[in-house]
């Protein structure tokens, strides 16, 4: 299997222009054509399990965080990550990191801990903006529907779960066709007017390129008339966090014990009780204090994130109760949804999960 159909895959369902400005997702060692003959799993690849992945005969490491995040200017193995990546690099080891491009799609890692907690009706909590473009084209009626099915099989008209979305409004254009052109109706140096649909689909920006090729191959004219605009509009797919319901209410010690057997975590960090039942909760793998506002907006009792400070737990303010559970024990699923892509797409494709605890964190009792 050719690295690049792996790649493929995942892009597909977390594609890189989802990372965060400050991120440092995709391809970190390893060369696209390289054949792979097994991929390894995990959270962190960390030197350890870069030993395990040479081991186990992978010679692909898929994780979640980019061991390599703020650059390198030397690499002479004095700290860990340099190590990693020599280590790497002399046992021809490629390293996939899909990490906040995995966080902002709305079935990525958020969706994972909120599936082990028994959440239902997710929704983005805090929705991304200018992700989506607006296409519009003018063509010929009886050439419509060949170019909406080109834009549609393309990826563009997606609203939701609704597919094929688009509107189409009748008129006329005009044109006067020049020296050297070869136009598809009318004559040269006379303006022809000709019975055209305007078709308009939305766009997510990340399938633009492939779009608008589909547009100009499906279309009869030799110079395509289209536009596209920036939308103001919030794509509700894509953003952090994830809000969604218990189906039962909990009350909050029950419902702590319930965090505590479902992400398998030692330790849960939280503020004041407010002698509410839980119903609503609001999650963020990894450092999500960012949300809180956003977490008590949408009504949530709970927040389930990581990474909290001191001071930040004052921001509660009796409105909703912050529970830290651990950056490592909030993200330790995450593997299973390279697992379930890799499996869905690529079945005969041999994928381990690691069995390295990466966490640097150890609990004292
Ligand atoms: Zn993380």
């Amino acid at each position: 299997m050719k690295l690049n159909e792996i790649i493929k895959v995942l892009e597909q369902f977390a594609p890189l222009q989802l990372q965060e400005s400050y991120d440092n997702a995709g391809l970190i060692t390893g060369n696209p054509e390289m054949e792979i003959k097994a991929a390894m799993l995990t959270l962190d690849s960390t030197e350890e399990v870069i030993d395990e992945a040479i081991a186990n005969n992978c010679n692909l490491i898929i994780a979640h965080h980019p061991i390599v995040f703020n650059g390198l200017k030397k690499i002479n193995g004095k700290n860990y990550v340099e190590r990693t990546i020599i280590k790497a690099i002399k046992n021809d080891i490629a390293i996939y990191a899909a990490h906040t491009n995995l966080d902002n799609v709305r079935t990525g890692v958020n969706k994972i801990i909120a599936d082990k907690l028994g959440l239902i009706n997710t929704k983005i909590l805090s929705p991304k903006k200018n992700l989506l473009k607006k296409l519009y084209t003018f063509v010929p009626g009886e050439h419509a529907e060949v170019v909406r099915n080109a834009l549609f099989s393309a990826g563009a008209g997606h609203i939701g779960n609704y597919s094929e979305c688009s509107f189409n409004a009748e008129g006329f254009g005009t044109f006067n066709a020049g020296e050297g052109t070869n136009p598809h109706v009318g004559s040269h140096g006379i303006r022809h007017r000709e019975e055209e649909m305007k078709v308009e689909v939305i766009l997510p920006l990340w399938n633009e390129k492939q779009i608008v090729k589909a547009l100009i191959d499906s279309h009869p004219y030799e110079e395509v008339a289209y536009d596209i605009v920036q939308l103001d509009n919030f794509y509700q797919d894509v953003g952090a966090g994830l809000i969604g319901e218990l189906p039962v209410a909990f009350d909050e010690i029950n419902f702590l014990q319930h965090i505590q057997l479902t992400m398998q975590t030692p330790m849960i960090r939280h503020t004041n009780f407010l002698n509410k039942k839980i119903t609503r909760v609001a999650v963020c793998g990894g450092a999500g204090s960012f949300l809180l506002n956003d977490a008590i907006n949408s009504g949530a009792q709970a927040f389930i994130t990581a990474d909290y400070k001191y001071h930040q737990f004052f921001d509660a303010e009796g409105k909703v109760l912050i529970c830290d559970i651990g950056h490592y024990e909030s993200e330790q699923f995450t593997p299973l949804i390279f697992a379930q892509l890799l499996n869905e797409y690529l079945p005969t494709f041999a994928t381990l999960f690691s069995k390295t605890n990466s966490n640097p964190i150890k609990y004292f009792h």
